[in-house]
Parts: structure tokens; C-alpha cells; sequence
């Protein structure tokens, strides 16, 4: 899309007039941010530059959650024409609605994302996201039709009937989460098929973090080319930033979606290439506007140019959402931290979980369990302490802190046809 080569200009002149107007319609429209900038003696038209842009108070997960469900509805309900929520992966849900320009203009930013993937028109696109309250299925679905693609809509789970209707009807491309993707490798391969053969072309995988280990063994498993995407729901849901076929960062619709870093603790702005949360602002929203929001999601901007020619800035993989952050005896410890260091190791499998023990609210111990690999898997005890014991010392010197490890056999911790759930807290 043109959209994609803008010049830096071009995008400076387009971000400073979207914000202007996110700034004045949420100011005239929304009840929420009439307060937040009467509280905060700000108008609008105070805020000229980028520079005063941050002079706009942030919102939080916490402003959305107290407005359940509809405190931060801009338009008269009749108006909105879909409601969805969060999965609550992290507490209660978090509603949003669309009208019917925010659908379009969400189906358009999907299809914009797909096409970076490589997908066209010829394409066959199954979604194995949830169709339901959770934005992964309806907008992939809407994007891909918007591109021309044909959709096949199946819906997450029911993994066997999947596999027989994407050899039925020849998909190319896969939409679903990557731990879905692997899980759907493992069941192919127990029903006797080899991945391979299905003949995919590209994955679209989103929803959760993926680690260079977790796509490697995508990629080799089913012999596609495994692209990510990123949204959340709370700013629109899927397609506000997609990689390329270059897959270096993933580039975001800046036209639409005004991306700043800043640091967690201090509120700061961040200059690209710092690593920070990330915060959005969609700048077209109608039903459900929102200025500043805090993702919780840690990344930085990448301003150099992509080989593919396209002028974006890209985003950085996420690292871990801050409410993912584990504090324990002191030290801050990421899941992604873990799961690097798990995949130096040949004999354990990309399933993980972390099993928090807590006594009165406070983190006592962390256990990490990890699936072994069918080819890792021994009876000699010798061996297995062996290699306990390697990855308890790696974990120690990447986190200043050594938990403890348990080794599993293979298949034995739960699978999902959604988003991993990775970590389990256990009161003592
Ligand atoms: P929930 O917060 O209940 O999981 P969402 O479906 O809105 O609901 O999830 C959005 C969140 O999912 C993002 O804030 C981010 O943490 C995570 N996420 C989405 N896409 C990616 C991705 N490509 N890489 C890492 N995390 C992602
Ligand atoms: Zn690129």
C-alpha cells in the first residue's frame, strides 16, 4: 500500500494533523477525556507539536477497566455496530466497540498487514483464531476479505477436523497463535501426516510472544514462512503493526496508529531504539476513542530503513507485557528471559510453564517446568540430573537468581489452541 512508502515528512505532517484531530474529537465527543483535560487544565489546541503531545496524560488498562462497559463510548450506542472484549488474559475484560467507520478502517489496516506478509488475493487464509468476543478471529477474518483472499473461517480448536479441511481445501496460509501452530505440527504428525505436505505458504501468527526458537521450529515443521502481527484490543485489535517478508520488526500503520516508547517507571519519553512500553495512539477512532494507552507491552521503535523498501517504523519483538513481570526475592524476571536461555538446549521441547509458589501474595519460589524433547527424553536418572543441572546454571547466570527445574516427559504439559498460558501462581 502507498501508504507504506510515505516519506518521513509525509508522516510527520499526516501524524501531526491525526493527532490534532484524535485530540479534538475525543475532547468534544468523549465524556472521559472532557474530564481528563478539564483536570488537567489542557484544550486541544494547546497541544501544537509532538513535543506537547506528551503533555496529554496517559490511560491505563485500569481507566478502561472502570469504565466496563461502555464509559468510553464516544457515540450513542445505536451507532456502534460490534462489541469486543479482551480474553482477560490479565484480569477482567476490557470492552471495545466499532462503528461503522472504525470496522473499515480496521479491516483496511488488516489488510495492509496481511499484504506485508506476503498474502494476495490467490490465497487460501484459514483462521484458527477464536471468532467470539476475542478480536483475533473477526479481524483477520474482515482484513484477509478486504485483501480478497478467501477466508475459511474456521475458528480455533477441533485441531483434527483443521487438519483434514486445510488438506481439503488447499490452504496457503495459516492465521492462528504460534503456540497453536506448533500444537497443530504435533497433532498432524501423531495422525500420521507430515506437516509439510499441506502445502502452506505463510503463517500469520499473533496474539503472544513467539521466540526465535518457537518460529524456527514452526517454520521447519510445516515449511511455510512464519510472519508476525501485533494489536490489542484496548486500540483496535489486530493489524496495527506486521512484519514483512524481511521479518526484522514488525512495521506499524503510522498513518493510523501514533506509536511513542516510553520508560515504564518515570512516564519519559523514549528516543528510537530505546527499549521501553510501548504506547498508542489511534488517531480515526470513533466508538471507542483512546489517546496515550499504555500497552503494558515492552519494545522499541526501530527508525532504519527495512530492506523492503517500506518507510514505517517497525517495532521490536515484545519481550513481555509488565504485568507479565515476575519479582522475586528482588530480582525482576521476564518469561522471555527463560525461554531464551530453555532454547539453547537441544533436549527440551518449546513447552514451558512457570509455577509461581507464593506465601501471603509474595513470591516464595519459581519452578520452572519444562517439557523434554521425545529425542531428550532418558530413563537414566544420571543424565537427566545432568542436564537439570545445565539449565539451572545457564537460568542462574542469565537471571541472577536460580530456580528451580523440573524436567517433564513429552506431551505432558497442557496444550492450547489460543494464547499459551505460561505462568501459575500456587498460594502456600
Ligand atoms: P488480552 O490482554 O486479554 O490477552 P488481547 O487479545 O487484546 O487481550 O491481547 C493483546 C496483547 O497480546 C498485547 O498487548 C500483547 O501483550 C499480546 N500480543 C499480541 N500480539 C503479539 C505479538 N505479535 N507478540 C507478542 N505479544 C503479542
Ligand atoms: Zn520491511
Amino acid at each position: 500500500m502507498q501508504s507504506d512508502f510515505y516519506s518521513v515528512e509525509e508522516f510527520s505532517t499526516r501524524q501531526g494533523k491525526g493527532l490534532q484531530q484524535a485530540l479534538n474529537y475525543a475532547y468534544q465527543n468523549s465524556p472521559f477525556y472532557r474530564r481528563v483535560f478539564d483536570e488537567n487544565n489542557l484544550k486541544p489546541e494547546q497541544i501544537k507539536t509532538p513535543a506537547d503531545y506528551a503533555r496529554v496524560p496517559f490511560t491505563t488498562k485500569n481507566d478502561l477497566r472502570q469504565a466496563y462497559p461502555y464509559g468510553m463510548a464516544a457515540v450513542p450506542l445505536e451507532e456502534i455496530l460490534r462489541i469486543h472484549a479482551s480474553s482477560g488474559t490479565t484480569g477482567k475484560p476490557i470492552v471495545a466497540g466499532y462503528t461503522r467507520a472504525d470496522l473499515d478502517c480496521w479491516a483496511e489496516g488488516v489488510a495492509r498487514i496481511c499484504e506485508m506478509a506476503g498474502v494476495t488475493s490467490k490465497d487460501i487464509a484459514q483462521v484458527s483464531f477464536g471468532y467470539g468476543l476475542f478480536t483475533g478471529g473477526f479481524g483477520l477474518h474482515y482484513g484477509l476479505e478486504r485483501l480478497g483472499a478467501t477466508v475459511v473461517p474456521f475458528s480455533s480448536g477441533n485441531t483434527e477436523r483443521q487438519l483434514s479441511l486445510m488438506q481439503d481445501f488447499q490452504t496457503s496460509v495459516l492465521v492462528s497463535t504460534p503456540s497453536f501452530a506448533i500444537y497443530m505440527a504435533e497433532i498432524a504428525r501423531e495422525l500420521g501426516y507430515n506437516p509439510r505436505d499441506f502445502g502452506l505458504r505463510i503463517g500469520l501468527f499473533g496474539g503472544e510472544p513467539c521466540s526465535d526458537a518457537m518460529r524456527e521450529d514452526i517454520e521447519s515443521q510445516w515449511g511455510l514462512k512464519a510472519t508476525l502481527n501485533y494489536g490489542l484490543t484496548e486500540v483496535v485489535g489486530p493489524g496495527i503493526s506486521g512484519e514483512c517478508l524481511e521479518t526484522a520488526g514488525m512495521h506499524i500503520l503510522e498513518d493510523v496508529y501514533y506509536p511513542e516508547i516510553i520508560d515504564p517507571q518515570s512516564g519519559k519519553s523514549l528516543a528510537d531504539g530505546e527499549k521501553g512500553e510501548l504506547v498508542l495512539t489511534p488517531m480515526f477512532k470513533e466508538a471507542f476513542p483512546v489517546l496515550r494507552y499504555r500497552t503494558g507491552d515492552i519494545t522499541r521503535l526501530i527508525a532504519e530503513p527495512c530492506l523492503c523498501g517500506r518507510t514505517t517504523r517497525r517495532m521490536d519483538y515484545i519481550t513481555g507485557r509488565s504485568d507479565d513481570m515476575i519479582i522475586i526475592k528482588g530480582v525482576n524476571v521476564f518469561p522471555s528471559q527463560i525461554e531464551e536461555v530453555l532454547a539453547g538446549f537441544r533436549e527440551v521441547s518449546p513447552h514451558y510453564c512457570l509455577v509461581l509458589k507464593k506465601e501471603k501474595g509474595f513470591i516464595k519460589d519459581l519452578e520452572v517446568q519444562i517439557e523434554l524433547t521425545p529425542e531428550g527424553f532418558t530413563d537414566s536418572f544420571k543424565e537427566l540430573e545432568a542436564l537439570d543441572n545445565r539449565i539451572r546454571q545457564r537460568l542462574r547466570s542469565t537471571l541472577s537468581l536460580a530456580p528451580r527445574v523440573k524436567l517433564m516427559e513429552p506431551k505432558s504439559l497442557e496444550r492450547t489452541t489460543g494464547k499459551a498460558k505460561r505462568i501459575f501462581a500456587v498460594e502456600e
